[in-house]
Order: structure tokens, then C-alpha cells, then sequence
């Protein structure tokens, strides 16, 4: 397969670079794609406010209609779209892989078609007439990961479009195949200019980052990244909305049934092979039912199938890319020479493809890297506890202020703990889960500015206030 690595006003442009994207379960090529470079994102963002004015004159009703008109177009073209993912991500068709991807990108486009944009009356009598109006703000930049890359660009394409914006969306290098071929079909609903694409080398970001004509840039990947976007973007006083990197801390309190929440705080870790934003990546137990839980997790773990995204029983894929595997198998090395103990996995599986297996490491501490970093893969540490004070200390220690959990049967106790959490989301007795009607976003180094939901759209537009 060979893409055009630009869509720009409607038409797919071949940039001179060239792009190798691999498959991950493999190591063989997945795709290439006739790289972007700095011109064509040049031109992307030209295109894109041209498009600008006739787009944000549509009425809501219209532009409502053609979102909805996306989310047919996607839902239309899911299992070819969720193939590709798979080719190029490397999660399983099934399971919480790719179709599960597909189906959320269908549910949250139609969602977001049923938003609106309330003028909001403060005063309206004899002495005078206040209302707040919400305008569009001009060329949106998105900028995604390679975890879930078809998910996280309609986050931030739908909500842009369905307030007026046009859009260039960068995809990851590593995944940039899906988003060129979703970008390409959604053309049919949208007017040429309106959403365009410039697939390259990391290095067109700041391109897109830095151009004046740019009004917001929608980020979601590290945080390293995220600071670089910030600065890049603060000369032209940019609206930023980042959703940055978590280290998110699972709490189980003395009173849970080890048994009863295994499955939940495996898949709470694991989904995705733990390569999502929002996973359970540190997990406190305390230390009177300590063993029980990692009996119960090790015993839940062994039922569950690492294989090619493609066959039908795998239920988790390989790690998307060689420098995250070596991160993994690092932080797993670093882990048990400090004095991890591994209960399951704990060594690359070897053979094609960057397949690692679900690795428990219990007896982990704080001061290991793979409790202070985000490991971004299937690695868990599981820590012991005998305070809670101390538990919740450890949890909030760190930068990252994405998720958090708190497991228990007293579900008051549980959510008194959930509001201690910095955090942006916590959730009781599971973990991860997100829903399009209600915010999502981070605090401390995971970013600011949430999506989804009313709060989510606000973030497209501005307030126009007019006296009369
Ligand atoms: P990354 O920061 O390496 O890359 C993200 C995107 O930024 C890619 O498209 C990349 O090409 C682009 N980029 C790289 N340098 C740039 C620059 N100087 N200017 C502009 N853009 C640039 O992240 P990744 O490895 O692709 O994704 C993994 C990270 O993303 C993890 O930390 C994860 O937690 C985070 N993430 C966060 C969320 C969230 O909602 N908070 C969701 C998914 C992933």
C-alpha cells in the first residue's frame, strides 16, 4: 500500500518525502506513505483558512448534518478501516483492539453531531440586553499519538468541525496510514479545505505549531512533546488544548474481594498492551490481601491471548514500535534487578515483531523507573501498602495527574478517597473508561483543557460577548 502523504483542499498531494510504516506483529512493511514535508504543510494551513470563512457561516444545523454525515462514512468503512489500524498499530481486530477503536470513533461522531452552541442570555429587560455568543476561533492543528490513532483524531476533528473550525491533522509517523485513509474518505461529507492532512517527519510539527495563521492546536501525546508544542505555539498566543502523558495509580483498599476485581484492574492496566493514556500504571494493594490480589491478577493474566492482531482469539497485540518495546524491556530489566519479582512474563518473547508478554512485577517500590515513569506498555508494578495516608501520598507524588482508582466495597469510603486523587478522572472500581458526553482531561504535567461533552466543544470556540 502507498498513500499520498497530504490532503490539502480536497485533493491528495504526493509529497517527495517517503515514509516506511511497519507492522508492528511483524517487522515487515505495512505501508508507505509519500511523506509531507514543510511545504505541504504550509499548504494545508492555507487551505485550511480559505475554508475557514464559508464554513464557519454554515448554520449549526448544517454542519451538524454533515458530522453526522461522518459518522455513516466511518461506520460504512469500519472493518476496512479497522483492518488497517490493526496492519499498522498492531492491536487485535477484536477484543478492546481495533474494531472496539472503530466503533467508539462512530459513537463519538455521532454524538457530537447533537451538540449545540446556546447563545446564553445574562440580562434581557427594559435596561439592557447582555448575551454571550460562541464563535469559532479559525484553522485548527491537531497533533496525535500513535496508541489510538483513529480514536484521538475524531476527538479532535469532530468537536473542531461541529463548532465552525477547519482542521489539519498531523498523525504520528508511526501510524499515520488509518488517519490519511479516514481523512480521505470523510471528503465526501465535508467541503474541500475544511479537514486536511499532512502525514511526515516529526519535524513538520512545529510547522504547524508555530504559523500564524494557526488558532489552536489540539495535542495529545507526551509531555515532552506537549512543552515543545507549548513553546512553539506561545509567540502567536495560540489556544492550546494538551492532552499529555499519565503515570495513573490504582488504589485497592483492605475490604475487596481479590477475585471479584481482577479482571476489572487487569484490562483497567492492560488495555491496549498498557499503551493508553489513561491506564492503571501503578497499583497499591494493601498489604493484608497483597498476595491475593497477585494471585488473582497472575491468574487472570494467564488467560488472556498475545498474539497477531489478525487472528481472532488475541485479545492483546505486540508493542506498536521498537523504541517503546526497549523502554518496556528496560524498565522490566531496571525493575528486578532493584528487587521486583516478576509473577508473570518479565522477558521479551522473542521472534518477529516487538511482542512482549504481560509482565506482573510484584514487590515494586517507589524509586524504580517503573513506578516513577510512564512504562506505555504491558508492564505492571504492583506495590504494597499498609496506610492509606501513605498510599495516597505515593499516588500523588508524581507529575502526572491524568486517572486514578479506588477500589473497595464501600463505595462512599472509595469516593471520598477518588476526590483526594489529582487527577483529572477517577473512577470507582474500574479504570479508563470514558464516555463522550462527559469531560476528559489532565492536571499537573498531563495537560490541560478537556474534550468531549458541552466543556469539551467550548474548548473550539470563543466567547463574543455583546451589550446592547
Ligand atoms: P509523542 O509526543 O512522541 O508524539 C505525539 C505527536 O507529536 C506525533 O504526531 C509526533 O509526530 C508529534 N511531534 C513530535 N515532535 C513534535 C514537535 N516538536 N512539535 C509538534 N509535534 C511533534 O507521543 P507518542 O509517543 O506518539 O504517544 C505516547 C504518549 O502520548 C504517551 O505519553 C501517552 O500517555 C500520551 N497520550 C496521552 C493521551 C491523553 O489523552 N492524555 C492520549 C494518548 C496518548
Amino acid at each position: 500500500m502507498q498513500l499520498s502523504g497530504a490532503i490539502v483542499d480536497g485533493e491528495q498531494i504526493a509529497g517527495a518525502g517517503k515514509l516506511d510504516v511497519l507492522d508492528p506483529a511483524t517487522g515487515k512493511l505495512a505501508g508507505t506513505v509519500l511523506a509531507a514535508s514543510d511545504a505541504e504543510a504550509m499548504a494545508a494551513v492555507a487551505a485550511a483558512k480559505a475554508a475557514f470563512a464559508g464554513w464557519a457561516a454554515r448554520s449549526q444545523a448544517e454542519r451538524a448534518a454533515a458530522v453526522a454525515r461522518c459518522a455513516d462514512i466511518l461506520e460504512r468503512n469500519s472493518e476496512e478501516l479497522a483492518r488497517l489500524l490493526t496492519r499498522e498499530q498492531g492491536k487485535p481486530l477484536g477484543g478492546m483492539g481495533s474494531r472496539f477503536e472503530l466503533g467508539g470513533t462512530v459513537a463519538w461522531t455521532r454524538y457530537t453531531a447533537g451538540l449545540s452552541l446556546p447563545a446564553e442570555v445574562i440580562q434581557d429587560d427594559a435596561q439592557s440586553h447582555v448575551a454571550i455568543y460562541r464563535k469559532p476561533l479559525g484553522v485548527v492543528v491537531s497533533i496525535t499519538p500513535w496508541n489510538w490513532p483513529v480514536m484521538i483524531a475524531i476527538w479532535h476533528i469532530m468537536p473542531a468541525l461541529q463548532a465552525g473550525n477547519t482542521v489539519v491533522i498531523k498523525p504520528s509517523p508511526l501510524t499515520p496510514l488509518s488517519t490519511l485513509r479516514v481523512v480521505a474518505l470523510l471528503q465526501e461529507a465535508l467541503p474541500p479545505g475544511v479537514l486536511n492532512a499532512v502525514a511526515g517527519p516529526d519535524s513538520i510539527g512545529p510547522v504547524l505549531t508555530s504559523h500564524p495563521d494557526v488558532a489552536k492546536v489540539c495535542f495529545t501525546g507526551s509531555t515532552r512533546t506537549g512543552i515543545k508544542v507549548m513553546s512553539s505555539a506561545a509567540p502567536t498566543v495560540k489556544r492550546l488544548t494538551l492532552e499529555l502523558g499519565g503515570n495513573d495509580a490504582g488504589i485497592v483498599l483492605p475490604d475487596c474481594d481479590p477475585n471479584a476485581i481482577a479482571e476489572g484492574l487487569f484490562w483497567g492496566a492492560l488495555i491496549n498492551n498498557g499503551q493508553t493514556c489513561a491506564a492503571l500504571k501503578r497499583l497499591y494493594v494493601h498489604d493484608s490481601i497483597y498476595e491475593q490480589v497477585c494471585q488473582a491478577l497472575k491468574g487472570f493474566a494467564g488467560g488472556v491471548k498475545t498474539g497477531n492482531g489478525f487472528n481472532e482469539d488475541s485479545l492483546l497485540g505486540p508493542i506498536q514500535n521498537r523504541m517503546q518495546f526497549d523502554k518496556v524491556s528496560r524498565l522490566v530489566e531496571q525493575a528486578k534487578s532493584a528487587g521486583g519479582r516478576v509473577l508473570c512474563g518479565g522477558e521479551a518473547s522473542g521472534g518477529d515483531g516487538y511482542f512482549y508478554p504481560v509482565t506482573l512485577i510484584a514487590d515494586a517500590e517507589k524509586g524504580m523507573a517503573l513506578v516513577d515513569e510512564e512504562q506505555f506498555g504491558p508492564a505492571l508494578p504492583i506495590i504494597r501498602y499498609s496506610k492509606l495516608d501513605d498510599a495516597l501520598e505515593q499516588a500523588n507524588g508524581l507529575d502526572a495527574g491524568l486517572g486514578g482508582s479506588v477500589w473497595s466495597s464501600d463505595i462512599a469510603r472509595a469516593r471520598d478517597i477518588a476526590m483526594q486523587l489529582e487527577c483529572g478522572t477517577a473512577w470507582v472500581n474500574k479504570h479508563g473508561g470514558l464516555r463522550p458526553d462527559t469531560p476528559f482531561g489532565g492536571v499537573k504535567a498531563s495537560g490541560f483543557g478537556v474534550e468531549f461533552g458541552p466543556h469539551g466543544l467550548d474548548e473550539f470556540v470563543s466567547l463574543h460577548v455583546i451589550h446592547d
